[in-house]
């Protein structure tokens, strides 16, 4: 089924004298997934979280990051899923990407498999893929005056996963260790995917910008945490399937773009793979 294109939104979510933190969120409707991105916006230059998964949402992120009119230094991919880097083969082919090594490592070997795999998408998909050159590694980085702490977060959501935190504006860009107000992409790492979310909620930062959905506080954090509790139980109790969907959907009747469950579901139940 060819997913429907509509309107997406872009807000500032974060505003101090030096910095403004943007958030784009794709179409919540439809089949599609409410991808979020994000620029860091500092005095003179932007920095990017994901590029974005169809076409045409990837060019109006691309022309939104324009409209700030200062140049984009690089962009930060976040992980190997490719509703998170499709799009920089549409609109980001002239930005440096930075990612871990095992996301450029499974980008170079298997990006064009998975391109050619969604080609019922069509004309949303990008022409060619964008293979990161840069490694970004765990650590701290000054970049246009603004601290980054980066954190190499393995089995949760996904097998290796970046996040950065912005210490000194309280921002903790977490992309798909957080799924706000949409249902989660379930994986095998239940317990330590929660033991991840559950060390963000004691911690001093205040905003969570999601890989989906729209930007989070603490509160949604928790109700992440108890959404996978929830599957955990449910998956104990032997429901697999279009039955752990309808249970995950009617306890969750709140949660938006339900086309999550069958992208995850042949991989958790099916044994198609881990992720
Ligand atoms: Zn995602």
């Amino acid at each position: 089924m060819l997913a429907q294109v509509s309107d997406p939104l872009a807000m500032v979510v974060k505003q101090t004298d030096d910095v403004r933190i943007h958030t784009f969120v794709a179409s919540f409707t439809g089949s599609n997934i409410a991808n979020a991105t994000h620029i860091i916006e500092t005095q003179n230059q932007l920095v990017l979280v994901d590029g974005q998964f169809l076409a045409p949402y990837a060019k109006a992120f691309r022309a939104y990051a324009d409209s700030l009119g200062k140049p984009i230094d690089r962009l930060y991919l976040s992980h190997r899923h490719p509703d998170h880097w499709f799009g920089l083969g549409t609109a980001f082919t002239d930005v440096p990407v930075h990612a871990l090594s095992e996301t450029m490592t499974f980008v170079h070997d298997h990006g064009e498999d998975s391109r050619s795999d969604h080609w019922k998408l069509g004309d949303l998909l990008p022409e060619r893929i964008v293979i990161p050159k840069q490694v970004a590694a765990p650590g701290e980085e000054t970049i246009d005056g603004l601290r980054y702490v980066f954190d190499r977060v393995t089995d949760t959501e996904i097998d290796y996963h970046l996040t950065l935190r912005l210490p000194d504006v309280g921002v903790y860009v977490a992309q798909d260790l957080v799924y706000s107000g949409t249902h989660l992409y379930l994986t095998k790492h239940l317990d330590h995917w929660m033991r991840v979310l559950q060390e963000m909620l004691v911690s001093d930062f205040t905003l969570f910008l999601p890989g989906h959905g729209l930007p989070a506080d603490k509160n949604e954090v928790a109700r992440n945490v108890e959404y996978l509790a929830a599957a955990r139980q449910a998956i104990g109790d032997g429901l697999a399937g279009d039955a752990f969907k309808s249970f995950m959907l009617q306890r969750y009747p709140e949660r938006r773009c339900p086309g999550i469950f069958d992208i995850y579901m042949p991989r958790l139940f099916g044994g198609a793979s881990d992720y």
